[in-house]
């Protein structure tokens, strides 16, 4: 990492775009430093009177938030193990995690909760906002990122929930919060990026598509390549939506070459290429950029999205009419999909399959496998299209020789249900 920003390098970047802006974005430190000076600066505009900000000081504001921290940092370690429904009632118990220190502590947990716990990053989040009445002796800026990271998290939390409208109410919360604080801009992207992930998720893909690109080029400004290549990712998923394929294929591959080679995000981008080549009707490309990922992510210990990987690649075989390819990936993508629970991905594969089984004049196994899919489900409590789907095989069930145009449509209802069960706001 580039050295911190001193005080005139911060100020300097009022006035201009300079280079250093890009420290910024890596660094929460200087960019608290420099929400404070834009606090400072808003009542001394003028250049001559600028070194009045040496009567506020801002050393010993800094020292209270580590302090703060600090103490915040010691309840957690005492308790690092309180899980489930606890949480809440352990929180309120924690006079010292009633500061601001305390609750920025609070926020980077809720946000490592995230991806494993989102539940349990929603209790924490509200928990730091709660406690917004106890803070004193801080400067409002320091406050106002405070409560708008707050927000913020909150509604991370929510969108992996699947509630995306108080998500959207939460993000207006934060983009408030944000808006007052003049160097607000960096935080701001933050925002529309969450935002452009519900937009998209409700195929609402032009106001995604604008607002990523919009963080995209911000996250870029501030030197956060790792948050500018995630909103990348939404835009390219917008124009695949939109059937811009060729656009998207550009954009993958630009992000490609800025990724780090065994990365997560590198094995994500393969993986949305595999897809982009297939729609392009490119077979051997796309199980080309598929079989790439696949190493990436069992390394990174991702099952779910090895048993994916591996159902890509068997069902762009599959399409290619590649019998021999196709049929093992399958086989086995099928299990690790059952396994892991992944039920609508599991019946989708299950289905290809068995179309397989059918192409390779087998179809007393492809039988087989429609009636165990139809058994499998019949347990579980499926959405109405997915059930509709269900019915229509069961019903063609019936009839011989079954055929695989009929496995292909039932495949699309299913899939279609698939998709809208993720899309739906809970
Ligand atoms: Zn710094």
């Amino acid at each position: 990492m580039t050295p911190h920003l001193t005080d005139d390098e911060l100020i300097e970047l009022f006035e201009s775009r300079a280079s250093g802006r890009a420290h910024l974005g890596t660094c929460p430190s200087c960019h608290d430093r420099w929400a404070e000076f834009s606090l400072l600066i808003e009542g001394f505009r003028d250049a001559a009177n600028r070194r009045e900000r040496d009567t506020f000081d801002l050393g010993a504001v800094q020292r209270v938030l580590e302090d703060e921290k600090e103490r915040a940092q010691g309840v957690f370690e005492q308790h690092d193990t309180v899980a489930g429904d606890d949480v809440a009632t352990w929180l309120r118990a924690q006079d010292k995690l009633r500061t601001l220190g305390g609750a920025r502590v609070v926020l980077e947990r809720a946000h490592a909760d995230l991806e494993v716990d989102p539940q349990r990053a929603l209790l924490l989040a509200d928990f730091a906002l709660e406690s917004a009445e106890t803070w004193t002796g801080h400067p409002r800026t320091m406050v106002l990122l405070t409560r708008g990271g707050a927000h913020l998290e909150r509604a991370n939390a929510l969108r992996a929930l699947g509630q995306f409208d108080d998500a959207l109410d939460a993000l207006a919360s934060a983009e408030c919060a944000f808006n007052a604080i003049l160097t607000g801009a960096f935080d701001l992207a933050r925002v529309w990026q969450v935002r452009a992930m519900i937009l998209c998720a409700r195929a609402q893909y032009d106001d995604a598509g604008r607002l990523a690109h919009k963080a995209r080029e911000t996250f870029a400004e501030f030197g956060d390549d790792e948050r500018a290549q995630n909103c990348g990712l939404i835009e390219a998923a917008v124009l695949l939506e939109r059937g811009r394929t060729t656009e998207a294929r550009a954009l993958y591959e630009e992000l490609l070459a800025g990724a780090e080679s065994e990365s997560v995000f590198a094995a994500r981008v393969l993986n949305n290429l595999g897809t982009t080549a297939r729609k392009m009707g490119d077979t051997l490309a796309a199980v080309h950029y598929h079989a790439r990922a696949l190493p990436l992510f069992a390394s990174h210990g991702l099952l779910t999205e090895v048993a994916r990987n591996r159902f890509a690649q068997g069902s762009a075989w599959l399409r290619a009419g590649n019998l021999p390819e196709a049929v093992p990936l399958l086989d086995a993508a099928r299990t690790e999909l059952l396994g892991l629970g992944m039920r609508f991905e599991a019946g989708i594969a299950t289905l290809d399959l068995a179309e397989a089984c059918l192409a390779q004049d087998q179809p007393r196994v492809a039988r087989e496998l429609c009636t165990g899919l139809i058994t499998y489900f019949q347990q579980e409590a499926l959405p109405h299209k997915a059930q509709l789907a269900l019915a229509y095989l069961t019903e063609a069930m019936t009839q011989e020789p079954l055929q695989r145009e009929t496995l292909m449509s039932v495949r699309g209802r299913l899939e279609a249900a698939f998709s809208e069960s993720m899309a739906a706001p809970a």
